[in-house]
């Protein structure tokens, strides 16, 4: 049985480990690593994790899922020192409520392991597929890739929509989109991660003294969900000097550097109607964090459901 899944992410790590018995598994990712929206970007000396800062667990079988990473600490909990900043407010500490994992020194490690023993496609962004059920081909800008018997897409859902255009997939879902702002600054403040109480900036963390990572006066700004959406079609060079003055006012500082990433599709805001998609019929399925609002957890949840609904399928398939 020969699997090509599209996507990278923890949803597709999650459908690897369920599915690793059942078949030959590719997996085909446009950017240069795994992870997807868990991610760090390298500089020299520094990096920034600009992605998700870090992730909860509530369901059982995800603390479960967690337990090998939190031991080999590829995953460890995040103590950040915490604070809430405005314009002309006095700093105030806050706290967490419940643990938040975060990954070292990477936010991706923990992820790499799930794909061992799979061949993984990186830079490869697949436009569209052909072909038929036991027989899809996957183009990308170059070639075809396959046959394949089954394709997953656990891409965010509106390039799965792209994807499966012709078969049916009708689910919808709605993403926030964001801005991050990924900074050196001159001097090194006493907090961790600050909340913010600004129009334009949520908050910002200091990605140099998170766990496992070099030390470095690395910061990442995220833009206020709000701002965000209103500023999506503007040009990135306002965005960037907008976020970027605003970030240094609540410092009182001017930064080293700072450069803008866009996120068209950050976080799930309203969920699908179901966690996963499988339509056995034309062997095509798809999951993705758009099978819920919590984010990491939701991403893992509809992984592991599609792997147990395709493992449940092929098991009853007649030979
Ligand atoms: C700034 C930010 C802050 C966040 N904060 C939090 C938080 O605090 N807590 C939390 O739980 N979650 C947070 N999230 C959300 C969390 O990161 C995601 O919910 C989760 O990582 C999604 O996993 P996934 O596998 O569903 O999708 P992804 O991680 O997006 O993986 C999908 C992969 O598919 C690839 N892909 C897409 N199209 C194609 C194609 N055509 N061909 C090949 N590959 C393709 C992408 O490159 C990507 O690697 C945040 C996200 C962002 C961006």
């Amino acid at each position: 049985m020969k699997i090509a899944i599209i996507g990278a992410g923890l949803s597709s790590a999650t459908l690897c480990q369920s599915l690793k018995a059942l078949g030959t598994l590719t997996i085909f990712e446009k950017s240069r690593g795994v992870g997807g929206r868990m991610a760090t970007r390298q500089g020299i000396d520094a990096a920034w994790d600009h992605g998700a800062p870090c992730f909860i667990a509530r369901d059982g079988g995800f603390k479960q899922f967690l337990q090998p990473f939190l031991a080999d600490q590829t995953l460890t909990e995040w103590h950040p020192k915490m604070t809430t900043l405005g314009l002309n407010q006095k700093p105030y500490k806050r706290a967490w409520f419940e643990p938040h994992y975060v990954g070292q020194p990477t936010m991706n490690q923990w992820i790499k392991p799930l794909f061992a023993g799979h061949a993984v496609e990186t830079q490869c962004e697949i436009e569209s597929i052909y072909g038929a059920p036991g027989q899809w081909f996957l183009a990308s800008v170059d070639r075809a890739h396959g046959p394949f018997d089954w394709v997953l897409s656990s891409a965010p859902i509106g390039q799965t929509q792209t994807l499966f255009a012709d078969f049916n997939f009708s689910l919808t879902a709605r993403y926030q989109p964001g801005f991050t702002l990924l900074c050196q600054m001159p001097f090194s403040p006493s907090w961790d991660r600050a909340v913010c109480q600004d129009a334009v900036v949520a908050e910002m963390i200091r990605s140099g003294r998170r766990p496992g990572r070099r030390p470095a006066n690395t910061l990442v700004v995220h833009a206020q969900d709000q701002w965000a959406s209103e500023q999506i079609a503007s040009a990135p060079a306002i965005v960037e000097q907008t976020l970027r003055c605003a970030a240094e006012a609540l410092l009182n500082t001017e930064f080293d550097s700072a450069k803008l990433h866009r996120w068209r599709s950050a976080k799930v805001i309203e969920a699908a109607a179901t966690t996963h998609w499988l339509n056995p019929a034309r062997q095509l399925g798809a999951c993705g964090d758009w099978g819920g609002t919590q984010g990491v957890e939701s991403a893992f949840l509809s992984g592991k459901a599609l792997g147990e609904a395709l493992a449940k399928t092929l098991i009853t398939l007649p030979k």
